[in-house]
């Protein structure tokens, strides 16, 4: 069997969705990179639930991991979403017409496996200075592993790769990812008597009609780039009310939003605090609370930026966008270049069908040899 899928086969088997410990994951890698004489550093935390987490930053032989900045940092995360109950073969690779099937195929175990081959397969005089591996904990709930890592201030890389699935296409620019709780405040009273009380429902109903109507205006600024080409906007849940026959006290939903890269961080939620004013101004009793939970921008590299011309170069594919969140909008404040890069289609991640084709693992190994050898 080949070395990737090897590599992967035995990744697979290795169950880590955010909720366990990514130790597993981080020792089988550290393992791999000890054999090609590479340096290890383990950044530790305790997530929220106190499970134990790590991130890792692995540099060549006589090459520093405590050294901060870097030329050209490969990144990756090492958890998988959650796999569903009536997937029982989830953790059993499966090779069938050219593709491996299993949970992490292609998010984001296969990237990790070409990793792994490209390094052992390369000699190690002939990497590139400042060449830096990054794994990362926890960035299917949000990132976490990374901002942790961003914090620290133990990452400067000049130019970053981060693997995720993009079919072998060298991804430049990408959406972000924010979402905020809006609370609308009311009085509760019995329904009989709704004059003693005021609707948190109806008060609600006008923002949300209200943010419907300002989302359509997000479609003047415009980026090209991208389909659909502008920031969108959805209301995703809403919760109000405790019974039928009370007028409701207090009303709930989530506002989310992907913003194109190069917009302003707060366009979105000054508008809603705008509309929010406008609504208080007509009724003085409108009363609500906005709280952001993620905010996320979104990333670009140039086209001519020297990452995606040489992916462009070795992989014959075309620079392209990324309609999904990653830890690019992390890395892009700290980069001159940030691409996202890997094999494997994310449409068929996050689900039971999550596979990757063979000789994309095989091109990328040889992808990524050449980035690492020759920048
Ligand atoms: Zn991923």
């Amino acid at each position: 069997m080949k070395a990737v899928v090897q590599h992967l086969s035995n990744l697979i088997r290795i169950p880590s969705p955010s909720f366990l410990s990514n130790r597993p994951i981080i020792d089988y890698a550290v393992t791999a990179l000890h054999k090609a004489q590479w340096h290890t550093r383990q950044i530790i935390y305790r997530d929220a639930a106190g499970v134990e987490k790590v991130n890792l930053i692995a540099a060549p032989p006589h090459q520093d991991p405590d050294d901060t900045t870097a030329e050209l940092a490969l990144m990756c995360h090492t958890d998988t979403v959650p796999y569903s109950a009536d997937w029982p073969e989830a953790l059993e690779p499966l090779l069938a017409d050219g593709l491996l099937h299993g949970c992490g195929a292609c998010d984001v175990k296969g990237f990790l496996a070409c990793l792994l081959t490209s390094i052992a397969e390369s000699d190690p005089s002939t990497l590139i200075d400042g060449l830096r591996l990054i794994l990362t904990a926890d960035e299917e709930i949000g990132c976490v592993g990374a901002a942790h890592l961003v914090a620290s201030g133990l990452i400067q890389p000049r130019r970053v790769v981060i693997g995720e699935p993009t079919s072998l296409h060298p991804a430049r620019v990408g959406k972000g990812y924010c979402l905020a709780e809006v609370t609308v405040f009311g009085e509760e009273a019995h329904s009989a008597h709704p004059q003693k009380g005021k609707s948190a429902i109806y008060s609600a109903a006008r923002l949300v009609t209200a943010i419907e109507e300002y989302s359509s205006l997000l479609a003047e600024e415009q980026h090209p780039f991208f389909s659909p080409s502008f920031t969108t906007l959805n209301i995703g849940t809403i919760q109000g009310g405790t019974a039928k026959n009370i007028i409701p006290g207090r009303c709930r939903f989530q506002l989310e939003w992907r913003p194109i890269p190069g917009q302003a961080g707060d366009t979105v939620p000054a508008a809603v605090l705008k509309i929010a004013d406008t609504l208080k101004r007509a009724d003085p009793n409108f009363q609500c609370d906005f709280k952001i939970l993620r905010q996320q921008t979104g990333f670009e590299s140039p086209a001519s930026s020297k990452l995606v011309r040489s992916i462009e170069a070795i992989t014959g594919r075309a620079a392209t966008s990324i309609p999904f969140g990653s830890e690019a909008g992390l890395l892009a404040p700290l980069a001159e270049e940030v691409i996202v890069f890997g094999p494997g289609d994310m449409k068929t991640a996050h689900s039971s069908r999550e596979c990757v084709p063979l000789d994309e693992l095989d091109e990328a190994v040889l992808c990524l040899q050449s980035l690492i050898t020759r920048g």
